[in-house]
């Protein structure tokens, strides 16, 4: 079966993109293929960070991946940083790439450009999430378009490192969401919506409650042209709209006489969505140790096959077992 490895950064609160462009797609594919649902405690330390806050995002990303209908059986969901095979590749992976390769990342020069100090592992962490995708042997990984540099770098490091020391990794391969399914910035529908966009005004929270995801639909930035059409080149905002309500519905959008007529109808799918997830996370989150416990399972699905992964790749670069 087709392994597959889909990550969520605890960076902060999961929104309405994750859910439709990466936790529905997961749980629709679970049946079909062998899923990993890896959260990615270790990037969340390449910028400044506050560690109560990131231990607190981890286990609601966990918690929310189970409300959204994760089922962990069919698909282990764990932390990179509690699965050590993770850091154990990290470093031989840093030994098959260059500096260059790893400054040259568009995300690097972006985020280094912002002021202040600049962490080691900001330089590093594609090379981390290398390892993180061979360790398992995947052969799928969804990528947006912001992460599909560093998967390219995932692909040449295992190329190279076939190449030079005997066929170790499988070499993984993107793929792309749907199209629908990459949601805009409400406030500005030109961005992709974002846990770390800097006004959370265009965000619709996984756990907002019904009357915030109201006005942030209401407030939603639309055009002056009239019409409800998908034409996303010159009515971005109407278009994601759009998009919202197919992927929250699974169907073709009707006709609409007027945007607020789109609204409401967008508003209450969204809503009716969202529902059902919101009771489920607050069911999951009176019990904290079932989430842990469920990492700690996640991880021990997936650590025998890792561990031979990082012994394979030892062998082969010249490592003493
Ligand atoms: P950050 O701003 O910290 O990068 P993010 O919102 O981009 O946060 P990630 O943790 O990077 O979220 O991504 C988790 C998953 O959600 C990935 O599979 C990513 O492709 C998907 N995703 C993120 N944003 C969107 C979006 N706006 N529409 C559809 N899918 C999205
Ligand atoms: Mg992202």
């Amino acid at each position: 079966m087709t392994k597959r490895l889909t990550g969520f950064q605890p960076t902060g609160k999961l929104h309405l993109g994750n859910l439709l462009g990466a936790m529905r797609p997961l749980v629709a594919a679970q049946a079909a293929t062998d899923s990993i649902a890896m959260i990615a405690d270790l990037h969340a330390l390449t910028m400044e960070h506050d560690p109560a806050q990131v231990r607190a995002n981890t286990l609601d990303v966990a918690t929310l991946l189970l409300a959204a209908g994760v089922d962990p059986h069919r698909t282990p969901i764990i932390a990179n940083s509690q699965v050590p095979e993770h850091t154990e590749l990290h470093y031989l992976l840093e030994c098959t790439a260059a500096f260059g390769e790893a400054a040259r990342m568009i995300q690097f020069k972006e985020k280094s450009a912002a002021g202040g100090p600049v962490r080691l592992s900001l330089l590093t962490y594609p090379v981390l999430m290398a390892a993180d995708i061979l360790v398992h042997d995947v052969d799928q990984v969804p990528v947006g378009e912001d992460q599909s540099q560093h998967l390219e770098l995932a692909r040449t490091l295992a190329l190279r490192f076939n190449a030079r020391y005997g066929e170790t990794f499988t070499v993984p391969e993107g793929i792309r969401p749907d199209a629908a399914a990459r949601i805009m910035d409400l406030a500005d529908p030109t961005r992709k919506m974002s846990k770390s966009a800097p006004t959370p005004a265009g965000r619709i929270g996984l756990l907002d409650p019904p009357e915030t995801i109201r006005k942030a639909i209401s407030r939603a930035v639309t055009d002056t042209v009239g019409i409800v059409r998908h034409d996303p080149e010159n009515q971005p905002g109407v278009s994601n709209l759009l998009a919202i309500l197919s992927a929250c519905t699974d169907e073709k959008p009707g006709e609409f006489t007027s945007y607020g007529a789109l609204k409401r109808e967008v508003t209450d799918a969204v809503v009716e969505l969202l529902a059902p997830i919101r009771a489920r996370h607050a069911e999951l989150s009176a019990d904290p140790g079932h989430v842990r416990e469920i990492l700690a399972e996640g991880k021990a699905r997936v650590q025998p096959a890792a561990l031979a992964t990082v012994r394979r790749t030892k062998v082969a670069i010249g490592l003493c077992l």
